[in-house]
């Protein structure tokens, strides 16, 4: 017997039809480089895409083609992701901020035939043009004045031609990881996980999304799929408010102007936001709901934004995990929590939204408890996360599905996650271990202390003990001494670093990540003494 429902392939053109049917008349706007304001729909989203389908295919492009992007965040750049898709082909966004090295070892290994790229980024083209081996053509989003790009590139198409029909588990979409050792490694997304990780970003729990929800993403477009916003966002009709200039003051005058209900981005982008917030005294405005991810989101931040009635979604994922694994929202006893309580339960990364599953194991991979204590490997498994990296020999996860994120973390009774480190940065002082990512996010706390990265040093006692490097804010003058005594009731007392020591910078990965592997160089030669 089998069921009698009708066999629709789930393909990612099913989104865009959606959003110019049901919600055409949303929004997308735009702020370009050159302080200019676009403002288009999802009709006319669909409609551009469409014409690019057919420009495309002019070009000679066809199903299973690689098509890079190399671009901010702007309608444009979105029309690209449904248009390149549209045309059966594979979207590979490319961030911007990689080395070189790693800019020309993804595009070759990608084998990228056409490059859209904006202006701002031409100083890459025209360095890496040569080293570039499969790139036939090269289209500009907003050339300068005078010159031809994507829009007269499209402009002579009528937009009358048919999404290339694919099968439910063809690719569409390639990220690379920006790993912080070896080659950068791609995701190779496909309709079918595409289209359920969509689905699943709707629920509540996940981003908060409905047909009135204004969003400023902030997450680029280039980075880990853009946390499936721009597939989400079509299926339920979105408005997409979108700065390709990462500016406080130009994404707040967007937030004030657009009404923006919803943000979603990096920690790194609220620290930025409430250094201009202190020196104007500006609000947040509309600002409803903020999804933050990619490291995790200080308590101290987390607190401020709450306090100024915005509700944090604390999301944890990786490119492997399309992106989303888990994310944060307000648990069942939320409104007889006390606020600090509530700070707490959001510090956390939270559970995983339907489709995925956690679980937790120990080096001999046996299963560990889920007590809220123990912590381990965080492994994954679900519908639309990875199995096999591009181009590799051997699958990613094992014969159960389970992929080994690199990360330990703690689970928690009530399913939520709390993510101790990365494996590698873990610091391991006498067979215990110290989370660097709590060391820093307490740090972060203490005013006077913009940026705060812990490694493990060598210790001839306890193999490693903490190093905090600290860059202080604008203007400070905070004391080691200080800093300690701001901890001291933080964390246990073991955990205190042995050394503070205060830095320029912090080095970061292109993706704003901490770069440890940098810091350990840094400070390789550093003597601690027992
Ligand atoms: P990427 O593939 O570049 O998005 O990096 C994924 C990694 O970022 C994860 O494996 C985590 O180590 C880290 N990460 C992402 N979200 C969080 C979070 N909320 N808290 C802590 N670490 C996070």
């Amino acid at each position: 017997m089998t069921g009698e429902m009708q066999r629709q392939p789930m393909q990612v053109s099913n989104l865009i039809d959606h959003a110019a049917r049901e919600h055409g008349n949303r929004e997308i706007v735009s702020y370009w480089a050159n302080g200019q304001e676009t403002r288009t729909h999802w009709a006319g989203i669909r409609a551009d895409a469409l014409k690019m389908t057919q420009a495309l295919q002019a070009l000679g492009v066809s199903k299973g083609d690689r098509i890079a992007t190399l671009a901010m965040n702007h309608s444009r750049h979105l029309v690209s992701w449904y248009g390149a898709v549209g045309v059966g082909g594979i979207l590979h966004t490319i961030n911007p901020r990689l080395f070189d090295e790693q800019l020309v070892y993804i595009a070759n290994h990608a084998e990228d035939k056409v490059m859209f790229y904006d202006a701002a980024f031409q100083p890459i083209i025209d360095r890496l043009k040569d080293q570039w081996t499969s790139i036939e053509h090269y289209i500009c989003y907003d050339p300068p004045e005078g010159t031809d790009g994507f829009e007269e590139w499209i402009a002579p198409h009528d937009g009358n031609v048919e999404w290339a029909q694919c099968d439910e588990q063809d690719p569409c979409m390639l990220c690379y990881t920006s790993g912080t050792t070896g080659n950068p490694k791609g995701v190779i997304y496909e309709h079918r996980s595409t289209t359920l990780h969509a689905i699943s970003g709707l629920q509540p729990a996940a981003f908060d999304f409905d047909a009135q929800t204004v969003m400023l993403p902030i997450v680029p477009m280039f980075h880990a799929a853009s946390w499936g916003l721009p597939w989400a966002g079509a299926a339920c009709g979105v408005k997409f408010v979108y700065s390709a200039v990462n500016e406080p003051k130009i994404l707040h005058d967007l937030m004030m102007k657009e009404k923006v209900t919803h943000s979603a981005g990096v920690p790194t982008v609220w620290l930025g936001m409430f250094q201009y917030q202190d020196q104007t005294g500006v609000d947040l405005g509309a600002l409803r709901m903020a999804t933050i991810g990619g490291s995790a989101a200080p308590r101290s931040m987390i607190e401020r934004l709450m306090k100024a009635g915005v509700r944090v979604g604390h999301a944890w994922g990786m490119t492997e995990t399309s992106p989303i694994g888990t994310v944060g929202s307000p648990s069942s006893d939320w409104d007889d929590l006390s606020f600090d309580a509530q700070v707490d339960q959001v510090c956390k990364q939270g559970r995983p939204i339907f489709g995925v599953e956690l679980c937790t194991v120990d080096d001999d991979d046996n299963l560990l408890p889920r007590d809220g204590e123990t912590s381990g490997r965080l492994l994954i498994r679900g519908p639309w996360i990875i199995k096999r990296y591009f181009k590799a020999d051997a699958d990613a996860c094992d014969e159960n599905g389970w992929f080994d994120t690199g990360d330990v973390a703690t689970l928690h009774p009530d399913g939520t996650l709390q993510i101790t480190d990365r494996s590698k940065d873990v610091i391991k002082s006498g067979g215990e271990w110290i989370s660097s990512v709590e060391l820093e996010n307490v740090a972060v706390g203490c005013p006077g202390v913009a940026e705060a990265a812990a490694i493990g040093i060598y210790h001839p006692k306890w193999d490693e003990r903490p190093l905090l490097a600290i860059v202080r804010s604008p203007d400070s003058t905070v004391s080691v001494d200080e800093i300690k005594a701001y901890m001291n009731d933080k964390i246990a007392k073991w955990w205190m670093p042995d050394a503070i020591e205060f830095v320029d910078e912090i080095p970061h990965t292109a993706t704003g990540k901490i770069l440890k592997t940098q810091l350990r160089k840094q400070f390789a030669d550093y003597k601690l003494t027992a």
